[in-house]
């Protein structure tokens, strides 16, 4: 009948993604929900809910549900969840696909049946979830089964995650709550205490995505960037450098560097020898940041590569986590839970 028999999610803590086996990536938005606080009724879920972060009235607020990488709001989760899930699925009864979660590494377990029972709801089938190290290896396209070692680091919203991966199974893994969203808050301080200027969070992001950078760039590049005087209250332009943003997100950037060497400090020697060879693979949002691999290999080392398509690396490995349910028995978060 041609049906889409397997669904794969990226529950992620800036951005939700679905993969579809056959059809690839069908929804990418932003996991934003807008709610009006008189009401409590949902206005907007993704996309259109994010437009209003930052300019929406006093009795709507926009909020991030998954901002942290904990759920902060069952409720709000669980709607969003099934927004997405009947948005890219539609609401047939008769078609119930089978569906894989990924969901940050900092869920606990009653969060996660939340989530399972949100995803059950909303038509899967069999629901089953999966840590995202293991999700963000095998989109990265690499073979998490071999006994070998393989570290990915991957750096979202929320939080980066570093796990070094061996026989599909973690080893050793450390999850930190400085990622993407950190970058923003350093860039607003520098604003404010260097130019006495005060931007937005979406002000701070287009430029991190545009100038940000991790390590020295060989040709200095600008952006014009508008915000209200700290002093006169009003609007105001300032030009900002490459080098300016180096300056700003030196501190988040020591952090995840440091994170990265502890993984590594924990590394049974056997492995190590494997991570000096393969190196560490880079995913997330984060990992579009310029000069982020540089920043790393310069910390730890060892030699970095970036993910193709880094973002939507864990949507299509929690996807093709359905296709090889047997290699990823070993991991942790599946040994809990039976399949058939
Ligand atoms: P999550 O999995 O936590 O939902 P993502 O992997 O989708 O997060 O990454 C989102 C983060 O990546 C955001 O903080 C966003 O600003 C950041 N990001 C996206 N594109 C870029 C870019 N080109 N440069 C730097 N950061 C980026
Ligand atoms: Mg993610």
């Amino acid at each position: 009948m041609g049906f889409t028999e397997y669904v794969g999610i990226d529950l992620g803590t800036a951005n939700v993604l679905v993969y579809m086996k056959g059809k690839g990536i069908v929804l990418n938005e932003p996991s934003v929900v807008a709610i009006n606080t008189d009401t409590n009724e949902i206005l907007a879920v993704g996309e259109d809910a994010k437009q209003m972060l930052g300019r929406t009235p006093a009795n709507i607020i926009a909020v991030r549900p998954l901002r942290d990488g904990v759920i902060s709001d069952y409720d709000i989760t669980e709607k969003m969840l099934k927004y997405f899930i009947r948005k890219t699925c539609g609401t047939s009864r008769f078609f119930r696909p089978r569906i894989m979660v990924c969901v940050p590494s900092g869920v606990t377990e009653v969060e996660k049946r939340a989530v399972r029972e949100a995803a059950t709801q909303a038509g899967g089938r069999d629901v089953n979830l999966i840590e995202e190290p293991i999700a963000a290896a095998i989109g990265a396209g690499l073979d998490i089964s071999k006994p070998g070692g393989i570290m990915v680091m991957d750096i979202g919203g929320g939080t980066t995650d570093i796990a070094l991966i061996a026989l599909g199974g973690i080893v050793a893994s450390t999850s930190i709550k400085v990622a993407g969203d950190k970058f923003d808050e350093a860039i607003i301080k520098y604003m404010r205490k260097k130019h006495k200027l005060y931007i937005g969070e979406r002000t701070a992001e287009e430029l991190k995505k545009s100038i940000g950078t991790a390590f020295t760039r060989a040709k200095e590049v600008t952006m014009q960037c508008s915000g209200r005087d700290l002093v006169t209250g009003l609007p105001r332009e300032v030009t900002m450098t490459s080098n300016d943003m180096l300056e700003a997100l030196d501190e988040p950037l020591q952090q995840i560097c440091e994170a990265a060497h502890s993984v590594l400090e924990r590394t049974p020697p056997e492995l190590a020898a494997d991570i000096s060879d393969s190196g560490i693979i880079l995913t997330g949002g984060g990992a579009l940041l310029w000069g982020i691999d540089k920043r790393v290999k310069q910390r730890t080392g060892i030699k970095v590569t970036i993910a193709e398509e880094p973002t939507t690396c864990v949507a299509k490995g929690t996807g093709m986590a359905l296709d090889n349910l047997r290699v990823i028995e070993s991991s942790r978060l599946n040994k809990r839970q039976s399949y058939i």
